[in-house]
């Protein structure tokens, strides 16, 4: 192994590898969390290559965002450093939407889906081969300039470029990125892809058929792996929203407007009657319950409800007087009236966008829902100006089920406890392999304190005023006494807006920074950039939230960050959502606390600790200001309370230099 690994390997990275390689010889599963810091990339990558090089496989390794893959790349450079063998070849594959030459500067077409790109493109691609000068001439250049290419191809081979080196490459070379990447798949050992491209099956069909290789010869890497499972609630879910509707009567205002079913019904009053009955769910679910024929209004602290199974199809069987057999050629109808205006819109150079087709396919999904393993709910996110009905799926194993055909599959994550959960929500096999690697820095090297004289528990606070005030105190004591840097997490921008509206934020002595929601990428990178160049001076405060951008995704070695502030523990809101997503994990595996609500609270926690220490010699100190923090003691067994907080912190951060 040793030979491929492209640095002095730590005793835990060799027993990392040596489980890795002993998986990929047994073709099974593996599962396996190690902390932040700890390599595991490159070990992943070091132990599949090798293997992947002796036994003719190839591997997909998967990120859940194009960022993740940089690094892939960087280590891959280090190994063919290592090795000096040009088959460590690997490429990073992108969206078309993060590729298209012709869509960079066109904010409809950049937008477009994944699906509705392929088929622009595909239009586009034919265009210019039957007519001179209509069509791509980014692919024209593709297809006609053949040396330019090969020496593209070459360029990218020898250099191993991140996705986006090599776009820019290949825009300064006027020639489509996209099309180059795909000739590129074919010779390449690893290809580093989003996560649609293996769980999206139309999507995963063209790679593979790239790649020109079956499933079996295929080694899976899921990175950040705790992601997985929501991603794929999301991805085989669907919604429609009255915003989308007001789309398909703009739609037929414009296409014209023709009856369906024989004549049965009219598109736009089809599309009028179905906004009405949204809000009217909205109404009644999410607002107010009926009462002897009349609305009584009841508080509501989330925005969504459960709507009975057949209730929306109900209501248009009867306001239209027809059958189910009506509705389905209803629906056949839309999606064949919107296909008409997908290709109307393709002739016209314009992304094949048809609300109406997206409607017909919308109405056919939620009227095949398989309601063991999908919710039916109605959501109102922005005040009643879009309310929404949701065919949201709670078993992410429908998509993971391709898993089980690849010669192996690696799941990784700094923070993946507890790992038969995964497991389990996938639906991988009990043979599949679970391990938690310990943290190859030292306990000594961290503290992580807790108080049992507050909590962020709604009825606790509700019946105690004085809750508020006294975490505050914690936190404006933390910040103002430590000259160093220090972040607070809150459990969501709610609650960080809480604070910073009774005024509080005032008594900060030291530099204050605070992440607002919606910030775009470069302003949250430039926060950030200020808030830890003050490590080095006085130390500032940066007031941020878990599981957000900042608590997953940033490092703060050194003094960057030396004190983290936890406020409250981040369980998720008992909304509707989150109820049939624990009824679920209940009926399915007897966990519905344990799994959907303790362990994604633990994951955010220990992501957010998880910034105080990235190497050996990075030192930090964490405080959880909640009293229910024990319950997570077996996540984190050198958690201690603290009953003098601020010495506790002194004594620590003066042993620490
Ligand atoms: S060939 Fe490339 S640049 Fe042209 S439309 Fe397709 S993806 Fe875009």
């Amino acid at each position: 192994m040793v030979e491929v690994f492209p640095y002095t390997p730590r005793k835990s990275q060799r027993e990392i590898m040596q489980d890795i390689t002993a998986v990929l010889y047994e073709k099974k599963h593996f599962v396996f969390e190690s902390g932040t810091g700890s390599g595991k990339t490159v070990c992943v990558l070091s132990s599949t290559l090798k293997y992947a090089l002796e036994h003719q496989k190839r591997i997909v390794y998967t990120t859940r965002t194009n960022a993740q893959q940089q690094q892939v790349i960087l280590e891959l450079r280090a190994i063919r450093k290592k090795t000096n063998d040009k088959r460590v070849f690997g490429v990073g594959m992108q969206g078309r939407a993060n590729m298209c030459l012709l869509a960079e500067h066109d904010s409809e077409i950049i937008n477009g889906t994944s699906e509705e790109l392929s088929r622009f493109c595909s239009y586009q691609k034919k265009q210019t081969q039957s007519t001179k000068n209509k069509g791509c001439p980014f692919y024209r250049h593709f297809v006609n300039k053949k040396e330019q290419v090969e020496t593209i191809v070459e360029w990218t081979k020898n250099n191993l470029p991140t996705a986006e080196e090599f776009a820019k490459h290949c825009n300064q070379n006027e020639i489509c990125p996209y099309e180059v990447n795909k000739l590129l798949v074919h010779d390449a050992m690893i290809v580093i892809v989003p996560y649609v491209y293996v769980f999206d099956k139309s999507i995963r069909i063209k790679l593979l058929d790239w790649l020109a290789i079956s499933d079996d010869e295929i080694i899976l890497i899921v990175d950040e792996a705790h992601n997985l499972p929501e991603y794929l609630r999301q991805l085989f879910s669907a919604e429609l929203s009255t915003w989308m509707l007001t789309g398909c009567m703009s739609e037929s205002e414009k296409f014209g407007d023709p009856s369906l079913a024989d004549g049965r019904v009219i598109i736009s009053e089809f599309c009028k009657h179905l906004a009405e009955i949204v809000n009217i769910l909205r109404d009644t679910y999410v607002y107010g319950i009926l009462e002897n024929g009349l609305r009584k209004k009841i508080t509501q602290d989330y925005n969504d409800a459960f709507i009975p199974s057949h209730e929306f199809e109900s209501e248009i069987l009867s306001r239209f007087h027809i059958t189910s057999k009506t509705l389905r050629d209803i629906i056949s109808d839309l999606i064949a009236y919107g296909e008409k205006i997908q290709e109307y819109k393709q002739k016209d150079g314009k992304l094949p966008r048809s609300y109406l087709h997206k409607l017909g396919i919308f109405l056919e999904f939620w009227m095949n829902v398989e309601m063991d393993q999908y919710i039916k709910l109605v959501v109102d996110e922005s005040q009643g100006k879009n309310p929404r009905i949701e065919g949201y799926c709670v078993d992410p194993s429908i998509g993971a089920s391709i898993i089980n055909e690849f010669h192996a599959s690696i799941h990784m994550s700094g923070t993946l406890k507890p790992l038969e959960e995964y497991r389990d929500s996938l639906g991988l096999s009990k043979e599949t392999s679970l391990v938690c690697y310990p943290s190859p820095f030292s306990l000594e090297n961290r503290r992580v304190f807790f108080l049992r004289d507050v909590t962020t528990r709604y009825e606790d606070i509700a019946n105690d005023k004085t809750i508020f005030s006294r975490l505050w105190q914690h936190i404006s004591d933390i910040c103002n006494t430590f000259p160093r840097n220090t972040m607070v997490f809150f459990p969501s921008y709610n609650t960080l807006s809480l604070f910073r509206d009774k005024g509080y934020f005032a008594d900060i002595t030291r530099c204050l920074y605070i992440e607002e929601q919606g910030m775009s990428q470069s302003e949250l990178m430039g926060l950030v950039t200020d808030f830890k160049s003050c490590g080095s001076e006085d130390g500032a405060a940066l007031f941020s939230v878990m599981g957000g951008r900042i608590s997953e995704g940033t490092d703060f070695p050194a003094e960057e960050l030396e004190i983290a502030v936890i406020v409250g523990i981040p369980y998720p809101k008992p909304t509707a959502r989150q109820r049939g997503l624990q009824r679920y994990y209940d009926l399915k595996f007897g966990k519905g606390w344990e799994y959907t609500m303790e362990a994604p609270a633990a994951r955010k926690l220990l992501q957010s600790i998880g910034r105080l220490i990235r190497d050996e010699t990075d030192r930090g100190v964490a405080v959880i200001l909640d009293k229910r923090a024990p319950r997570f003691h077996k996540y984190m067994n050198d958690m201690q309370e603290s009953h003098h907080l601020v010495q506790d912190i002194s004594q620590f951060l003066k042993t620490s230099g």
